[in-house]
């Protein structure tokens, strides 16, 4: 595995792999790499002869100054981990001037899906991810790319801004790895204390009860009042619990296939996402 820290770098290599009809895989993320990451990594097993993992903590989708310095970094440990799958080829680390150089000033901005959920309270932040994926996807010159459900609103994000512009790349969403707990698997989960990763676990046990509730027939809005208090009694700020639709992100009244359970939650200043779909 190359570690490559510049675009003119990166386009050398991928320069090569095009003329040798390679197929370019790649794995968008901020580092403080997980299983989750790893397991974006192999589900471009047999999709792709070469693989692209890149590390950038994005500023521009970071609405908070505070949330973008304690965001956890650590490129050696990042850089053994995918070493050990021993497939990846190139891991991309580039410092913000290679992304975002001298006057930078055009944004891709996705109206609609952007103003819900995550984008109520965080306002311009799927522009700064939409951007700076749409940025990646042209350096890197990949053919598929990997995301996982468990960012379920970017993932619809990402489909709407590569259908609307054309983009040749393929999308490949991947399920959510959890811990034993059902707790998802995230990078954040580092800056929980030991007793706020305890009462962590009542997030993803709060979705499945509610869940259980909805398949059992129980009003939807009886159900997600009821599953906020739980959260809200296990010691949670609720910033959003919602029954969705998958495809238009919009809420959904009636508890069948197609639609998913939406939360964002905190633990003291630790925000906390996931979403589950109606079987
Ligand atoms: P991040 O580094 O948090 O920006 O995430 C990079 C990619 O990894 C995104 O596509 C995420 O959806 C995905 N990801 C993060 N956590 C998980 C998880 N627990 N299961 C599956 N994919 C994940």
């Amino acid at each position: 595995m190359k570690l490559v820290r510049t675009r003119h770098e990166l386009a050398e290599i991928v320069t090569q792999w095009q003329r040798e009809g390679e197929t370019i895989g790649l794995v968008p993320t901020m580092g403080s790499l997980h299983e989750g990451h790893l397991t974006l990594v192999r589900a471009l097993d047999g999709k792709a002869t070469r693989r692209i993992v890149t590390i950038f903590v994005n500023p521009i989708q970071f609405n908070n100054p505070d949330d973008f310095q304690l965001y956890p970094r650590g490129l050696e440990a990042d850089e053994a981990l995918l070493a050990e799958t021993g497939v990846v080829d190139v891991l991309y680390a580039p410092d913000e001037t290679q992304i975002y150089p001298p006057g930078f000033c055009t944004r891709i901005s996705v109206s609609g899906p952007d103003r819900m959920l995550c984008g109520g309270d965080r306002p311009g932040h799927f522009d700064g991810v939409a951007t700076v994926i749409t940025k990646l996807f042209m350096q890197t010159r990949a053919n598929i790319a990997a995301f996982g459900e468990k960012d379920f609103q970017q993932l619809c994000i990402i489909h709407r801004v590569v259908t609307d512009l054309d983009l040749p790349i393929t999308i490949l969403p991947v399920p959510t790895v959890r811990e034993a707990d059902h707790l998802a698997l995230s990078s954040r989960n580092k800056r929980l204390t030991p007793a706020q990763r305890d009462q962590a676990s009542h997030l993803p046990k709060a979705l499945i009860d509610c869940l259980a509730a909805l398949k059992a027939g129980q009003p939807v809005a009886a159900a997600l009042k009821h599953c906020a208090q739980t959260l809200k009694d296990a010691g949670f700020t609720v910033h959003y619990l919602d029954l969705r639709s998958e495809k238009s992100l919009g809420t959904v009244e009636k508890a069948e296939a197609g639609a998913r359970l939406f939360v964002a939650a905190s633990l003291g200043d630790v925000r906390l996402i996931d979403n589950m779909p109606v079987a």
